[in-house]
């Protein structure tokens, strides 16, 4: 099957945007994700899938914590920074939540432990436990088929 194919079905799927951010040998790094996911709610379980050429596999494997920080939709150029888009005049704030790297004002901070890790194919499945949770309110940035975008009422 053709790869573009494949990437082309999967934009098919609206999701919302996190940063993950994570700290490491006193290092903080973020990294735009959308492939995450609520698991289970007793205990609290969430999934995130990181590709193998992310410098934030081998961060999470050390520091095995990680934040879910759900953007909202005035957000857009952190998700784009994070995402290696680089904006040189772009100031990230990094708040802190029980010691872990958080994005201020997005519209949850999901700080998890890692619970397992699954390999699978050329990305790598965090379980994080869920330890705290900080919320604002807001409206949502949205991806779709590459772009992002805005949730609109009907
Ligand atoms: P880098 O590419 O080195 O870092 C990412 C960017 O963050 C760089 O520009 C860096 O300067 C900046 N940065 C990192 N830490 C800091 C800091 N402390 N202060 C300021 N800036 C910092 N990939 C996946 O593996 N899984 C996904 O689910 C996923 N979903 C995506 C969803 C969207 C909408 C997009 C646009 C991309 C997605 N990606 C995903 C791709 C991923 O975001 C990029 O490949 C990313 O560049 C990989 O980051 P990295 O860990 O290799 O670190």
């Amino acid at each position: 099957m053709d790869d573009r194919l494949f990437r082309n079905a999967m934009g098919k799927f609206a999701t919302g945007v996190t940063v993950i951010t994570t700290e490491a040998d006193d290092v903080v790094h973020g990294m735009t994700a959308n492939a995450f996911m609520s698991v289970s709610l007793d205990p609290k379980l969430v999934v995130i899938s990181i590709g193998h050429k992310a410098r934030m596999l081998e961060k999470i494997t050390t520091s095995k914590r990680f934040v879910v920080n759900i953007l909202s939709d005035e957000q857009k150029d952190l998700s784009m920074h994070f995402a290696g888009q680089v904006r040189e005049d772009l100031i990230v704030n990094f708040e802190t939540i029980n010691n872990m790297p958080t994005i201020k004002d997005s519209l949850a901070n999901i700080v998890c432990n890692v619970k397992t890790s699954y390999i699978e194919g050329d990305h790598t499945l965090f379980i994080g436990e869920v330890t705290d949770l900080v919320l604002n309110d807001g409206d949502p940035l949205t991806y779709f088929e590459g772009k992002y975008g805005k949730v609109v009422s009907d």
